[in-house]
Formats: C-alpha cells, structure tokens, sequence
C-alpha cells in the first residue's frame, strides 16, 4: 500500500469518528417551506443549532438538544466565531448537527464562514439549500422578480451596512436588511438616476401569519416619515403588481390554536398560527409520587399531547423508574405529536388516536379492543375534566394527573391578534392563560371552543360566547 493510500485512508478513519454537520437553510418563516431533505436532517441531529429568524415552533417539533444562537435578550448572545466553535465543539463529540439558519445559508447567511472552520478540522458536512426570504416574499405578495417585458434581471444586496449599499443596473433589486435603512437605500436608488415613478414594496415578516406589505413609488417612499420594519425586504422594480393587497396569501384565514391538534384546520384554506398557551414543568408532586409508585394498578397510559408524555418521563426517571415499569399498560396517544414524542423513548404506542368527533376518543378505544381499562392520563389536571367525563361514560376508571401547568409565556412570542381571523381554545386552561395575556378579543375574530367546558369557561373570562 503507498503512503498516500494510507494517509487517506487514515483521514477516512478520522472522518468516521468525527460527526456530521448539515449547514441547512429552513426558509422565511412558513413551516411548510422547509425542504424535505433538511426535515430529513433535522429528524437525524442530536443537536440542532438555530438562528433568530428560524421560528421556535419549526424546531420544537424534533427530538435534538436545541441550541438557540440568536440574539434574543434572555439569552446568550453568540458570536459568529463562538457559533463556528459550538459547531465542532458537538461534532468532534461525534453528533450529528444541523446548523439551521433562516432562508437559504448561502445568501446572506454567513454559511461560508461557518464550511471554513469545519474544513479546518476535517468534519465533514453538506449544504442544504433553503428558501431564501426573496423567494419566499415574491411567491406570499405576488411580485414575480422577473417578468416578461418588465423584468429580465434581478439582483439581491444588502441595506446594511449604509456604507455598502449598492445600486446595480438591473431590472428588479431586493434587498436584504432593511430594517432602519430603507430610506438611505432609497436615497442612494434615487441618486443612481432610478424614476420617481419606480415602484417599491416593503415586505415585513413574509410568509408568516403577520406578513405585511407597504408600497409606493419611490418618490412616496422618500417623503414618507422614517421607519423600522423588521425582517423586512425592500424590493424596487415595476413587476410589482396591482394585486399586492389582495393576494392569494392575504386572502387565506388565519386561526391561532391554543393547544391541541391543528389537523382540524386544512392547511389548504387556513393558515395556522401556534399557541400562546405554553406548557412548562409544574405539578402535583404528591400526586404524581403516588400515581408512580403504583404504577402496577394501572392497565393503560393515555397520553393527549407530547408535553404530557415529555414530563411525564421526566417525573417517571425523577422517581427512579423507567420504560420498563410500564411494559404491563396499553399504551394510547390522541394525535401523531404525542406518539413521535413518545418513540423518542423507545416506546411504539398500542395506538395513536386521529381526531374524529363523530365516535369520540372513547368509542375509538373500544374500536381497538380497549374496554374497562384503569387509565392513567398525565396532563395539565384541571384542563381534562371533559376527556375524563367522556372515559368514565365509557366504562373506564380514570386518574387525571397533572405532570405540568400552563406558564408564564416570553413576551415575543405573544401573538398580534391584528392578523388572526379565529382562535380555537383547546381547554378551559387555555383559556385562563389567554386571559391574562389579552384584557380583549376583537369582536371581529371568530372563537371556536373546543367543547363545552371550554365554551363556559370563554363566557367566563371573556363575557360573551364563542361561536
Ligand atoms: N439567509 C437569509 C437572510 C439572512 S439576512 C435568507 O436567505 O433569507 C437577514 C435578512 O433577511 C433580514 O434582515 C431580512 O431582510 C431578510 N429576511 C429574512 N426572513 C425574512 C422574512 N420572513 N421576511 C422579510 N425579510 C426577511
């Protein structure tokens, strides 16, 4: 064998030991807009290592250690050199990462620098394109970037900083980072020689549920006061079109769930924005002692959501117990979200329960053999007095148990209901917990319980029924 065989394959045995890193782009902001191949790699990671602009929700989703390397005031604040170090730090670990970034990495993304440092210690890695926010805001407001007749070229820059703003000579320019800069850009279009007459768009957080768009002539534009939009892209070119403000995507209903199952909603006619009614760890310590320590009484584990099954493991290997405690018991999930979770811990669910209101969850149990069962149901306690009632009619016995509790939410996550159209109230403690974060839901906005407990629980916080 020559020195220069076994140098490589030296380096390969070097490789192999070493992780994985996927530089992955996870688009604009729409869920759906991710690629079926970073799904893919963010099913595999162990640790996923996210931007600000990806949205918490799309990461939540999977099973990784999440890191968040944005700049979010509670939290740390990394900088690119740290972020390039965290990377290697987990992959010479041997993990597998996947560094998510909003939109595409390539383009304005910095994913280059982040490929330098991993090439410097021999990790291996792929690039995965992701949707970059000009793409994502031409298709959600209607501005083709290049039109026959109006538009044959197209260039992205950058607003910041002020001192790199350029003005290129074709037919359409976005750009990127705009948030406080949008008049100087302007300025410098202007000075280029660009009519006044040129159209403009501003698109503020496009294809997500709040997406807003502002347009003009450049000459409006100019005149108009100062102002910070944030994400935002400024896009300068005639192919903008008169439809802008009644869109495809502005014509979509946009319903805000709080908790349950959002399968209910198609994502043909709506557009689903997730819930201020965050779960966290709290609970009945007591309770859950008990419930653990005779975990034999029980015949069946019914899980409704995976916060319910994430903490209850957490209080199950608090107690010193684990999967093998519950190999006696059935156990079932309500939806597809719980029964991931709960593979997470090895555990494949005896079935997993589709929504459909015309048999109930019960009738579906009987369905699948499950009669006169002693269920345990971990959940957040008070808000599952309906499920329990629905049981119980049924013939089971049933010990509600409360392994969490509705908390404090991060103020930027609250949700603008200017944009929402409907919300849907899961349980009665959703309600509670929407009640202190809105004093009022504008009557305009359509509230839909989810059962009768939650309906009277509506009228009570709010002073008017749902619909
Ligand atoms: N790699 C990203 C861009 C990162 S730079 C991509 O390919 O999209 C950050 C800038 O991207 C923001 O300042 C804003 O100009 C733009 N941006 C990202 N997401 C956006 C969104 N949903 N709506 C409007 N602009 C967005």
């Amino acid at each position: 064998m020559t020195d220069s065989t076994n140098s490589e394959i030296n380096k390969a045995k070097e490789l192999t030991r070493k992780g994985y890193v996927y530089i992955a782009g996870a688009g604009p902001g729409d869920p759906e807009l991710l690629t079926l191949k970073a799904d893919r790699a963010l099913r595999e990671a162990d640790v996923i290592l996210y931007d600000d602009l990806v949205s918490p929700d799309l990461v939540e989703q999977y099973g990784a250690e999440k890191i968040y390397t944005g700049k979010r005031k509670d939290s740390h604040h990394f900088e690119q050199e740290e972020i390039n170090q965290e990377i290697v730090r987990h992959a010479l670990k041997g993990k597998t990462v996947v560094r998510l970034k909003g939109g595409d990495p390539f383009i304005f993304g910095r994913g280059g620098e982040e490929i330098d440092t991993l090439r410097k210690y021999c990790i291996d890695y792929e690039i995965i394109p992701g949707i970059t926010a000009a793409h994502g805001a031409s298709a959600y407001t209607e501005i083709p970037l290049t039109m026959r007749k109006v538009s044959s070229s197209v260039a992205f820059c950058t607003g910041h900083p002020i001192s790199k703003i350029q003005v290129p000579d074709t037919d359409t320019i976005v750009y990127y980072m705009v948030a406080s800069s949008v008049h100087d850009v302007l300025d410098a279009v202007a000075a280029k020689g660009r009519s006044g007459q040129t159209k403009v768009a501003v698109v503020q957080n496009a294809t997500r549920y709040n997406q807003k768009t502002f347009t003009g002539t450049l000459d409006e534009f100019r005149k108009r006061e100062k102002a910070v939009y944030s994400p935002a892209l400024l896009i300068i070119g005639d192919n903008i079109s008169q439809f802008i403000e009644n869109n495809w995507y502005s014509r979509k209903k946009k319903v805000l769930m709080t908790g349950g199952d959002s399968r209910r909603y198609s994502t043909a006619d709506y557009i689903v924005v997730h819930s201020p009614c965050l779960q966290v760890a709290g609970a009945d310590l007591d309770n859950v002692k008990s419930s653990i320590e005779c975990i034999d009484d029980y015949s069946m584990l019914f899980f409704q959501n995976k916060s319910a099954v994430r903490y209850f493991f957490q209080h199950l290997f608090e107690h010193g117990r684990d999967v093998r405690h519950l190999a006696h018991m059935s156990i079932c999930t309500s939806g597809r979200a719980a029964a991931t979770e709960l593979l997470t811990y090895g555990i494949i669910p005896d079935c997993c329960l589709e929504t459909d209101a015309s048999v109930g969850l019960a009738g579906m149990l009987r369905k699948a053999g499950l009669e006169h069962q002693h269920i345990l149901l971990p959940g957040s306690g008070n808000a599952d007095d309906s499920i329990v009632g629905e049981f119980r009619d049924a013939g089971h016995r049933v010990t509600s148990l409360g392994v969490y509790v509705h908390g404090p939410q991060d103020s930027g996550d609250v949700i603008d209901l200017e944009f929402i159209d409907e919300i849907y109230f899961s349980s009665p403690s959703c309600v509670k917990r929407f009640r202190e974060l809105y004093d009022i839901i504008p009557s305009r906005i359509v509230v839909t319980p989810a059962d009768y407990p939650t309906a009277e629980e509506f009228l009570n916080q709010f002073g008017r029924s749902g619909s």
